[in-house]
């Protein structure tokens, strides 16, 4: 049987027939020594994002033969969106394998914050989703920090077995990925990486010096991210690149933020109090009135207020409100991939609204 060819950049099985499908490599092209996919090319050549289908059933199936197989799982959540990016129901897959917990994007984190701390917090929310890390690693994959340390937890808690890196679309994987095997190898830029969700295909074994392996699995879609929700030059406004400047707003009872047009957040009861919002720095709130701000919206949307830009106004998903009474002082509202905003008095009434479709919750904060 002829060896399978698999995509340089994303993993994926090389064909030559349907230029439209997955893993298409025009027959020329196989000559080469690294053979890399039309979509690859496009997104390394152009930065587009080619659509292909994956069904979630390939992805179960991925992560079930990772709980049929012995290693060591290492889950990557981007710390700027932990509850987005966190993929639910691991645990059940991961069998009896032991995980190491990685949060990763922590330059995004304003430098005043103690990494120990976010660190304990991880700790604590795994432990209410169910999942038991051996450890907890706080990265960043873009800058280096830790990866170092990781690396070496990786290589102790293997124990001589197979690695799967796993991890929803954008939490930075395939970045870590080639920090990783540049740290070992010399290499550089070996897997495709990207800023729009979804654009590692298929399991990239990379051989460790044992003749064991490190899988890139491929990155589960989150239907609930923002980031499905708008377009590429968007998706660059909302994703910080660098670390996030709080802003604080002094609210009364009775005031609206804006963040773009993508979110809103009413505070509707409750004395004069202070909100700290993490967003990128690039996105721009806007405070209004309460009771203007159905009006303020409609009118708009598109220009004033933005991202979405008025190309996809029409197609954009209607705001969804959900209420929140805070109970606790010190409380996040999350909004999945856009960011948060913290409140430091409990016993007020908040209004978060976000897209039909994504994620909007409440936790203990992060910072
Ligand atoms: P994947 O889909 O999980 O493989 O994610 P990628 O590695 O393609 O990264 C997704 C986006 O996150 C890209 O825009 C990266 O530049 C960005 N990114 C990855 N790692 C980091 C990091 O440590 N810090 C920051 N600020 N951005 C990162």
């Amino acid at each position: 049987m002829e060896e399978q060819i698999v995509c340089y950049g994303c993993g994926v099985a090389i064909q030559t027939e349907n230029p439209e499908g997955l893993g298409y490599a025009p027959p020329s092209s196989l000559d080469k020594e690294a053979v890399i996919c039309k979509r690859c090319f496009r997104l390394k050549h152009y930065n587009e994002i080619q659509d292909v289908s994956l069904t979630d059933d390939d992805f179960i199936r991925i992560l079930n033969s990772i709980g049929q197989t012995q290693g060591l799982v290492v889950k990557i959540v981007d710390i700027f969106d932990f509850d987005g990016s966190w993929l639910p129901g691991l645990h059940r897959f991961v069998g009896n394998n032991k995980v190491l917990l990685v949060g990763n994007k922590v330059d995004l984190l304003p430098k005043s914050v103690k990494p120990n701390k976010v660190i304990n917090w991880m700790k604590q929310a795994a432990k209410e989703l169910g999942l038991k890390p051996e450890d907890v690693f706080l990265i960043s994959a873009d800058k280096g920090t830790g990866v170092k340390e990781l690396a070496q937890a990786i290589e102790d808690y293997r124990e001589e077995k197979d690695v799967y890196v796993v991890g929803c679309t954008n939490v930075g994987k395939s970045t870590f990925i080639n920090r990783i095997i540049r740290e070992f190898s010399g290499e550089e830029d070996v897997i495709t990486t990207s800023q729009f969700p979804g654009t590692t295909l298929d399991m990239i074994d990379i051989p460790l010096d044992n003749g064991a392996s490190l899988f890139d699995t491929p990155g589960i879609i989150n239907r609930h991210q923002m980031a499905h929700f708008i377009d590429k030059k968007e998706l660059k406004i909302i994703s910080p690149k660098k670390e996030i400047k709080p802003k604080i707003f002094q609210l009364n009872e009775g005031q609206t933020l804006f963040f773009g047009g993508l979110a809103r957040f009413d505070y509707v009861k409750g004395g004069r109090n202070s909100f700290t919002c993490y967003v990128s720095n690039d996105l721009y709130i806007h405070r209004t009135k309460l009771e203007n701000a159905d009006n303020v919206y409609k009118e708009h949307l598109g220009d004033l207020l933005q991202p979405p830009g008025k190309d996809v106004v029409e197609s954009f998903p209607e705001l969804v409100a959900h209420e929140f009474t805070i109970k606790e002082e010190k409380t996040d509202i999350v909004f999945s991939g856009l960011g948060w905003v913290t409140i430091n008095e409990p016993g007020i009434k908040v209004v978060a609204h976000v897209p039909k479709g994504v994620g909007v919750m409440v936790r203990k904060s992060l910072i």
